[in-house]
Parts: structure tokens; sequence; C-alpha cells
């Protein structure tokens, strides 16, 4: 999936509506140091469905949103917006009818946080499940963060095992069969109900 746009309000340091465009090719983020230029990567990933605040190098989930500066006070909520190119119809069934996608992701203090796709209200599975069928998502390993290489290298067989899963695009199905026997758990359930109402009756 191509990334076309990145949009943040109240996230992080970027606490003004900022609109990031992405072109073709290479693009290169440049800025002296603690200018936001991590944070930019880690709107990418809470827009894909991030659930881990430390993934997020904050405490607790509203750790993302805008906490106030000297002259400026905090907010009350963080978006991210992420457009998407889909004229190639890349995307993943459910989500293929156009030829953009907007998914945004916006956190309310209190409140959590809700999803969107092209304005149609979704759940945060549906947004993880959109990018773990086209194998980037929150956890892509297109998405390095400083000190990850040093990790990969010191890490245990089975997470470089998951980290290759994933460059491999088959953590998606990891997903889908774990849904999947949940479903079937649940139908195993409901036949075991229906069997004891069939006794009762007999
Ligand atoms: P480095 O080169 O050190 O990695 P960077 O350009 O990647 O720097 P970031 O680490 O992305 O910068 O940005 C950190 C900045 O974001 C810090 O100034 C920090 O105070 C600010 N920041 C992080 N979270 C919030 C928040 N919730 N509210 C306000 N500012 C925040």
């Amino acid at each position: 999936l191509r990334f076309t746009k990145l949009r943040l309000n109240g996230f992080k340091s970027f606490v003004d509506p900022t609109d990031l465009v992405i072109a073709d090719g290479l693009t290169g983020v440049v800025g002296p140091n603690g200018c936001g230029k991590s944070n930019l990567l880690e709107a990418m990933r809470w827009v894909m469905g991030e659930t881990r605040a430390s993934a997020m190098r904050g405490g607790g989930m509203e750790d993302v949103i805008f906490a106030g500066a000297a002259t400026r006070p905090a907010r009350n909520f963080a978006e991210v917006a992420l457009t998407i190119d889909n004229s190639e119809r890349l995307a993943p069934a459910g989500f293929n009818e156009s030829d953009g996608l907007e998914i945004v992701r916006r956190i309310t203090r209190d409140a959590g946080s809700a999803y969107k796709v092209n304005t149609k209200d979704v759940r945060a599975r549906d947004v993880q499940m959109l990018f773990a069928d086209a194998s980037t998502g929150a956890h892509s390993p297109a998405l390095v963060r400083q000190g990850q290489i040093a990790e990969l290298i010191n890490a245990k067989p089975k997470n470089r095992r998951r980290i290759l899963e994933e460059a491999a695009g088959i953590s998606g199905l990891y997903q889908r069969r774990h849904e999947a026997e949940l479903k079937l758990k649940g139908t195993e359930a409901n036949l075991a109900r229906v069997d004891d109402v069939i006794e009762q009756l007999a």
C-alpha cells in the first residue's frame, strides 16, 4: 500500500494541524534533535492501530496527546490521518471500493480511541486487519525505531522469527487464524446449547 499523506493534529509535539505529503520515491525528514522526527514515525504506527504505549515511548496511551508547553495549554485529543493510494486496488477485501483510503484515529482524554476509514466508523481490529493483510501495519519491519537494529542482533530466536514472519507477510495469517478459532469456539458453544435444548425436548 502506498502512503500519500499523513496529517497530525494534537499528536505529541505536533500541536497544530500539520500535513506531510509523501511523494513518490524517497522522503527524507531532517531536523535537530528533539524536533519530532521520531514522533512522525510513531504517528504512522499509531494510526495503523498500535496499542502498546511502550512502542510510543509513553507510559499510557493518552501520552500521545499534546501535553502542553510553556505558552500553550494541553490538548484534549490527538488525531492522525493516513491517506493511502488505492488506485491499483491492493487493499484487502472490504476496503477495496475506492481509489483512496483515509484512515483516521482519534484519542480523546478519558474516552479512548476511535477509528474511521473513509469517514465510516470501524473497529481497531478492522484497521489492524487492513494493514496486517497488506503486510504493513504498526509492527511492520519497514518501520525501524532508533536502537532497533541492535535489538534485532541481540534478539532471542523466537522474537527474531516474528520479525522475519512480518517481513515475509505471513503474520496477518496468524491474526486471521486466531479470529477464526474464536468464531469456531463460539459456534461450538452454541451447538452444545442446541444439543441441550433438543435433549430437554425429547
Ligand atoms: P531525536 O533526533 O532525538 O530522535 P526527534 O527529532 O526524533 O529527536 P522526537 O523524539 O520525535 O524528536 O520528539 C521529541 C519531542 O516531542 C520532545 O521535544 C518532546 O518534548 C515532544 N513530545 C513528545 N510527546 C509529547 C507530548 N505528549 N506533548 C508535547 N510534546 C511532546
